[in-house]
């Protein structure tokens, strides 16, 4: 086959702030999926357009032409409307476990085809594997039917035919320093939620030291990029940006986790987690018709237990079974009394990473047992000695790499600090 474009060219245009056409980024993509454009080529152009750029068009066109790199799911068929919510992922970040049964409480089905943390964030598969016998893989037919006649929530690991050009290219980005750039960012989740499709999407878009958006000007426009491709693919589709300066609720690590978003669930749990989870249901229950649905009562009256109960046993989990505990723990104290001023969530997440929750490489072991839990928050008064933190770790030795990585937050002062009052920002809808 003779092919219609060379790779380099389509690097020069890019290099020189040009603007791709249509036929070479549908072509680019194809061929690059196809093996055609090496690594090294599609590297070069992804950091052409990490420093120059795309416009709208083009970004519009780069996520369509991820889509048609593999399989569209329909849920057309079945008898329930679909709302999905997707994290651009921070530390301590457990929604998901919550979220996906309560909304299904209500008859809306949730698709949650999720995936695994790398880094310094937590992936959500990798914390419902701290359930004894939870099978994070199912066949789309499966999926099908416990969303159609089931409990109506699935979170599961997303099968290698969505976008598959998407999961190359996110492995290359991931390795040649080009993850944090809006139109890369906004064309990846979006077509692997556009191709997985659902009626709405909600997206929380994470802001601070613990996300990928730093500050709040970013974050409004990934959202906005993001808005866009949603509602112009016919996703009713919106966006929260909230706060990720601070890890959310007090536990970060999977099965640690796990514990957390069962407090939630039995109608109680830190403030932060339970006003996101309810924020996040509302406005999914709203995109998907029921605006009348109090997700508030459901957590309260059991409801929402009930289906996260079905929900786990659905993929072969025990809903009531221990969870995995890490073998030594340590405590971290106040060394004065005073106002605790800062507690940085890039530096509790990179912490907990270190004490095995997350790995550095994909296909790494985990330890489900592994990470933090949070005794104070910015704002609180502590006295000398008093806990802030505990860590969990399988090995001993890891303690002084969380030590180093905790360097410089938890800071002791004597003015009074406000705490976060709302971790919801902005809302973002077109
Ligand atoms: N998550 C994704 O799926 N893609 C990105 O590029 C960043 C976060």
């Amino acid at each position: 086959m003779v092919e219609p474009f060379d790779a380099v060219d389509i690097i020069h245009t890019k290099r020189d702030r040009g603007v791709l056409t249509d036929r070479q980024i549908d072509w680019v993509i194809d061929a690059y999926t196809r093996g055609i454009v090496a690594e090294e080529q599609m590297s070069a152009l992804a950091m052409a357009v990490f420093l120059n750029g795309m416009n709208r068009h083009e970004i519009a066109r780069w996520t369509d032409a991820m889509i048609r790199s593999g399989e569209r799911l329909d849920f057309g068929s079945l008898p329930r409307k679909t709302a999905d919510k997707h994290s651009t992922g921070g530390v301590g970040d457990k929604i998901t476990l919550p979220l996906a049964p309560l909304v299904a409480v209500f008859d809306v089905a949730v698709p949650q085809l999720s995936g695994r943390g790398l880094g310094h964030t937590g992936g959500t598969l990798d914390k419902l594997e701290s359930i004894p016998g939870w099978q994070a893989n199912m066949t789309n037919e499966s999926i099908y039917e416990q969303l159609g006649t089931g409990c109506g929530a699935v979170i599961c690991a997303a099968g290698t035919g969505l976008a598959p050009a998407d999961k190359k290219l996110y492995a290359l980005r991931d390795t040649t320093g080009t993850v944090e750039c809006v139109p890369l960012i906004a064309s990846s989740i979006m077509s692997k939620k556009i191709a997985e499709g659902t009626d709405a999407l909600i997206l929380d878009v994470k802001v601070g030291s613990g996300a990928f958006m730093k500050n709040i000007e970013m974050a409004r426009e990934l959202a906005t990029t993001m808005v866009d491709l949603g509602t112009d693919a016919g996703v009713h589709t919106v966006a929260l940006l909230t706060d990720m300066s601070v890890p959310l609720g007090l536990t970060v690590g999977n099965a640690l986790e796990v514990r957390e978003s069962v407090e939630v669930l039995a109608g109680g749990g830190p403030d932060d987690v339970v006003e996101l989870t309810v924020a996040l249901a509302r406005e999914m229950l709203t995109a998907a018709g029921r605006p009348d649905a109090d997700p508030e009562v459901a957590l309260r009256d059991g409801r929402a237990m009930d289906v996260w109960r079905e929900m786990i046993a659905a993929q072969g989990g025990d809903p009531d079974a221990e969870l995995p505990t890490a073998a030594y723990t340590h405590e971290i104290v106040a060394e004065s009394d005073g106002i605790l001023e800062d507690l940085d969530a890039l530096k509790v997440g990179v912490a907990s990473w270190r004490l095995g929750a997350g790995r550095a490489r994909k296909g790494d072991p985990i330890s489900l047992g592994a990470g933090i839990e949070i005794h104070a928050k910015p704002g609180d008064s502590v006295t000398r000695g008093q806990k802030l933190l505990t860590l969990h770790t399988d090995e001993e030795a890891r303690f002084e790499r969380a030590f180093e990585a905790l360097d410089g937050t938890l800071t002791i002062g004597s003015d009074a600090v406000a705490p976060i009052s709302s971790v919801i920002l902005e809302r973002i809808a077109r």
